[in-house]
């Protein structure tokens, strides 16, 4: 085990420092040598939106193989797993029909019950928050549709988020119980767009699966005004197909340590699925095409002395490739060094959270030299969570860190049909890649055990 090691660092040309390494990948991806610009068009324009069980996706699948191939990763190769319950969307219509005909901009919410055939029209109850829906009287909603117009908070970390999404999350189920025959949410965005924006919903088992959808935030505020002056009538006609049991892929790629493949393992990567309505730019090809083009730039320079795995993950939105990652891989987990997925944008990263005490170990000294330039800064706050798709691996005892880009636009197109390439700005995306270069070259060219620090985190009271 050790011989190998030692031919690693004997292969490496005469010394960098870390923190010059890391400087040159930084610099490298300032000045437009990342590929990241380039995937992410690719993946945008010759695929599209990629919904879990969708033809998108598999051609998304493909893509990967072909593009990770083409830009030299190792060991390219897809790992299969089943999707429960692939949720599709059909054809879909909503209009104000009281008191004036409007056409309504909605989209069905992901996992949401069809309409019955012919559709569904009726009175809109207008809620200011979840809060309110929640203090409806049981049965107050019969016959029904219920509105929730509660607005999203704009912040750069993209907490406001959280609050928000409870209402598109538990909205239906709470309506349902109080005699709702659907369930509209204003869109959980930031924007004054009037584009609507999906996302996956979930339904109680003790009560009626109703309609769910979200109307565009200029259409939310127009119904909630309209309803304080009298009756609002909307009709919708909704329609999905749930695919019970659909294929579906993680693809990897890697950049080995050559002279010792059995060195620890950095997984890093972003989830190659989303929705539906827009291209995936910012969520998720963005972290796709950021964490690819940061691996290639380690693959460029001298040889690592441990392995940099690239995870596309394939069923992010609505869950399942984390887990189905996890599982396959529980015999690795003690040779998995880090878990980190790229889900928060196009950037520019702000924030990098480590495990407790990280941050002091000598290794990482110039860890926080390198990022200043990229106004990035190292908080004292502990990593808690390295993305959806690495949960199942955080869970396991693999330590995680959390990089953080800047959620203010973020959520101004997010699940949206505004989610396109066009919207990316270059120079962000670059400063994504340097950033997580930087921090890739410090891991990936030292013998930092991070698991200890995870372990304090985990005894903490
Ligand atoms: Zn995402």
């Amino acid at each position: 085990m050790l011989i190998p090691l030692v031919l690693c660092a004997l292969a490496a040309p005469p010394a960098l420092s870390t923190t010059a390494g890391a400087e040159k990948v930084r610099d490298r991806a300032l000045s437009g040598g990342s590929v990241a610009v380039e995937v992410l068009q690719s993946l945008t324009s010759e695929i599209g939106g990629r919904p879990v069980g969708s033809p998108a996706m598999t051609r998304a699948k493909d893509w990967a193989v072909k593009k990770l191939t083409a830009l030299g990763f190792q060991n390219v190769h897809v790992e299969d797993f089943t999707k429960k319950d692939a949720w599709l969307r059909g054809p879909e219509a909503a209009s104000m029909t009281a008191p004036y005909g409007l056409p309504l901009s909605f989209s069905g919410l992901g996992k949401s019950a069809p309409t019955p055939p012919g559709g569904i029209e009726a009175d809109v109850a207008v809620f200011r928050s979840l809060e309110e829906l929640k203090a409806a009287a049981p049965g107050s909603l019969a016959g029904r549709i219920a509105l929730v117009n509660q607005p999203m908070t704009r912040t750069q970390s993209g907490e406001g988020y959280g609050s928000a999404v409870a209402v598109r999350g538990a909205g239906p189920s709470l309506a349902a119980a109080r005699g709702a025959v659907a369930f509209l949410t204003r869109s959980i965005a930031t924007g004054p767009g009037r584009a609507p924006h999906t996302g996956a919903t979930h339904y109680d088992d003790d009560v009626p699966r109703i309609p769910a959808a979200a109307l565009g935030v200029a259409d939310a505020d127009l119904v909630m005004r309209l309803a304080a002056q009298g009756p609002v009538r909307v009709s919708l006609s909704m329609s999905s197909t749930l695919i019970e049991n659909a294929p579906a892929w993680n693809v990897v790629g890697e950049v080995p340590c050559r002279a010792n493949p059995k060195a620890g393992t950095i997984v890093i990567g972003g989830h190659l699925d989303s929705w539906d309505p827009g291209q995936g730019a910012v969520d998720d090809g963005a972290g796709v095409a950021i964490t690819i083009a940061a691996a290639k730039l380690l693959a460029e320079g001298p040889p690592l002395k441990r392995n940099v795995r690239v995870v596309l993950f394939g069923s992010e939105e609505t869950g399942g490739s984390g887990e189905a990652y996890a599982l396959a891989h529980a015999a690795e987990v003690p040779q998995l060094v880090l878990a980190a997925e790229s889900d928060s944008g196009a950037g520019p990263l702000y924030r990098l959270a480590l495990p407790k005490g990280v941050a002091a170990d000598p290794a990482l000294f110039g860890l926080a030299t390198a990022l200043a330039p990229l106004r990035i800064f190292i908080t004292d706050d502990v990593a808690e969570h390295g993305g959806s798709d690495m949960e199942g691996l955080m869970d396991a005892g693999v330590p995680i860190v959390e990089f953080d880009a800047d959620a203010s636009r973020y959520f101004d197109i997010h699940h949206s049909a505004d989610d396109t390439f066009d919207k990316v700005e270059r120079a962000d995306l670059e400063q994504s890649v340097a950033g997580w270069a930087v921090l890739l070259s410090f891991l990936a060219n030292s013998a930092l055990d991070l698991r200890p620090h995870v372990d304090a985190v985990a005894s903490k009271p």
